[in-house]
């Protein structure tokens, strides 16, 4: 089947689907992004990615590129064309096209918009979550403000490339305290050796994950105790449980860290629950 690309303004065959070489997220890495997993056809925590990409865009005044129906509209339409039932779309906005110079380009440059939509098999997805993967841990040496969703993600890339070296599927972000940030391209979790659910707060320079904010959400209703506070590495190899959440990953769990086996080195109960109740409410309320 033909994969489609959304370029600002037009759907063009994915091979020829290209933007400027003078764009500022080739040349700047000057441009945010967002992805929404599909569930049969429809967009999940739609809101909450929609909000994320707006509050991105005005942390770094690139311009709204349309209404927020038309950019519904092209992301739904992405997402027809390509035939996607279940997997994610992915959003990308830039500074747009201007002559190379540092500073922003003159006002009135209408930012770039790219869409493009990948279907991801669930049954292949379900049979890696049932088995868990490894996590490696790497140092944190990102920017201050990871609170921005941006494409600027060369260190992510780096540390997500060092993990699949050593045979692991997601890397721990570390910083300079020993404590974890989050994954290259997830957030991270533990259930701590006394029985608590933990994760980073959101005051430190992390991504304010939409699937981390649902599974806060459900939390509550489920009477888990949590603790929304850092743990260093050392805390995690001794968790009871650990996993990381992303749109597409949704709740990974992972059986060992840096190679040290994490619980009995199988998915735990409370991980397999949130995973079960994340899945469910994200297919219901999807749009
Ligand atoms: N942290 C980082 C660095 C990410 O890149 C992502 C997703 O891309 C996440 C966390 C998870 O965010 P979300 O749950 O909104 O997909």
């Amino acid at each position: 089947m033909s994969r489609v690309a959304y370029v600002n303004g037009t759907y063009r065959p994915h091979g020829d689907a290209t933007v400027h070489v003078e764009d500022r997220g080739f040349q700047f890495a000057d441009g945010v992004y967002e992805v929404w997993s599909i569930f049969d056809g429809r967009l999940a925590d739609f809101d909450a990615h929609m909000t994320r990409l707006h509050r991105s865009l005005n942390e770094l005044r690139i311009p709204i590129p349309m209404t927020r129906e038309a950019l519904t509209q092209v992301l739904k339409e992405t997402v027809r064309r390509n035939r996607v039932r279940d997997g994610i779309v992915y959003l990308q906005v830039t500074r747009g096209t201007a002559r190379r110079d540092h500073p922003f380009p003159a006002e009135g440059t209408p930012p770039s918009v790219v869409v493009t939509a990948k279907s991801i098999p669930q049954a292949k997805a379900e049979a890696t979550a049932a088995k868990g993967v490894a996590v490696v841990t790497q140092p944190d040496i990102r920017w201050g403000r990871c609170d921005i969703k941006t494409v600027g993600l060369l260190p992510n890339v780096l540390a997500k490339q060092a993990a699949r070296e050593r045979g692991a599927y997601e890397a721990w972000m570390v910083d300079e305290m020993g404590l974890v940030t989050e994954g290259s391209s997830t957030n991270a979790w533990i259930v701590d050796e006394n029985g608590k659910l933990r994760t980073r707060d959101t005051q430190a320079n992390i991504l304010r994950g939409c699937t981390r904010a649902a599974i806060l959400e459900l939390i509550k209703e489920e009477g888990v105790e949590f603790e929304e506070r850092a743990f260093s590495v050392d805390e995690a190899k001794r968790a009871k449980e650990a996993f990381f959440t992303a749109a597409g990953a949704w709740v990974m769990p992972a059986v060992s860290i840096d190679g040290v086996k994490i619980g009995n080195g199988k998915p735990g109960p409370i991980t397999k629950k949130l995973r079960e109740l994340y899945l469910d409410q994200a297919r219901r309320d999807a749009i």
